[in-house]
């Protein structure tokens, strides 16, 4: 189906680390006694909710922006999404001046579309019920000549999501193991790029919605598995397949996969809230969500967890604060 992949390495996450260093935020590395009490261990959270564009995804959207030679740059980029990739992505194209059409759902809420064109993107609607978004947006591709620029199955996209960890590790030391959210796959596969190669015992773990366990499936058949669209609050993680780039490296890097509540992750906002004063979406919180209720055993062990986002309106947070 994919003629030929380029699987990236850890070399890629260095040069992607040269290329977002002073366009990305290097984002804090935070601590909570608490958090260490409850699983009798060390955690590390690296606050990705505090990057630019509030989640990781501008890391691997800078990053690929800026591998395009100058033509392609002038000519711009595409992607059809409407959570954090677009906005990373818009965000990223205009400080890298190039032009940037994101293609989104029509009935996408209104403060997603503002925030994308306050980026500096063109929004063009589809409608989620008769059009095919991915024609669309080649469409554009073709007629206009802009580089489509997938949100996780893409190597310089691995490559710059695989320099969270890579800070992470520089700037606590070794780390027994290393815990992120799971989606398609760009983080986890890139920070798992990152761990091994600095530091190889390091245990690597994905988190994935219960309700969407593709990830853990297809690293169980040693294929990608495909899955029906899942129910979860983690919006960010409802894909149904993990990317075709990131796959292998899943395969030969990564210890475990395990899955966590949508209960769960309403509990692991609330920590983050109440205790520790900041906010997590949804999705942000699977890793740490793993640690917190002992899904992943963190006693004894110093520990790194990637908190990948903060993108959530807070309607929907007190509803789901108000429901638990
Ligand atoms: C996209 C996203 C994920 C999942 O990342 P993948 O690279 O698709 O695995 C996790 N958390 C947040 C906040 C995201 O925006």
């Amino acid at each position: 189906m994919i003629a030929k992949l380029r699987i990236p390495t850890f070399e890629d996450v260095r040069d992607a680390q040269a290329r977002i260093a002073g366009n990305a935020h290097r984002t804090p590395v935070l601590t909570s006694r608490t958090a260490n009490a409850m699983v009798d261990g060390e955690l590390f959270f690296k606050a990705e909710n505090l990057q630019r564009a509030g989640a990781f995804k501008f890391r691997g959207a800078y990053n690929a922006v800026s591998a395009l030679d100058a033509d392609a740059r002038r000519k711009g980029v595409v992607a059809f999404s409407s959570g954090n990739h677009a906005q990373a992505l818009a965000y990223a194209a205009t400080l890298l001046g190039a032009p940037s059409v994101i293609v989104m759902p029509k009935d996408a809420p209104e403060i997603k579309v503002a925030a994308t064109r306050g980026y500096g993107a063109e929004v063009v609607f589809f409608d989620r019920y008769s059009d095919d978004r991915e024609a669309i947006a080649r469409a554009i591709s073709e007629e206009r000549g802009m580089a489509m620029i997938p949100p996780f199955d893409h190597p310089d996209i691995i490559a710059g999501q695989g320099t969270a960890a890579l800070e992470l590790i520089e700037e606590v030391g070794e780390l027994d193991m290393l815990i992120t959210p799971l989606g398609g796959g760009g983080l986890l596969a890139g920070c798992a790029l990152s761990a091994k190669a600095l530091n190889p015992d390091c245990r690597v773990i994905g988190v994935e919605p219960e309700a969407g366990n593709d990830g853990q499936q297809s690293l169980q058949k040693g294929e990608v598995v495909r899955i029906a669209p899942p129910k979860s609050i983690a919006d960010g993680a409802l894909t149904t397949f993990v990317g075709y780039h990131n796959f292998p490296i899943l395969q030969s890097k990564v210890d475990g996969i395990v899955t966590v509540s949508d209960g769960q992750l309403v509990s692991t906002m609330r920590f983050f809230a109440e205790r520790m004063k900041i906010i997590v979406e949804p999705t942000g919180c699977l890793g740490a969500s793993a640690a917190l209720n002992n899904v992943v055993d963190c006693a004894g062990k110093r520990v790194g967890i990637v908190l990948s986002g903060g993108n959530v309106d807070l309607k929907a947070l007190s509803g789901f604060f108000a429901g638990a």
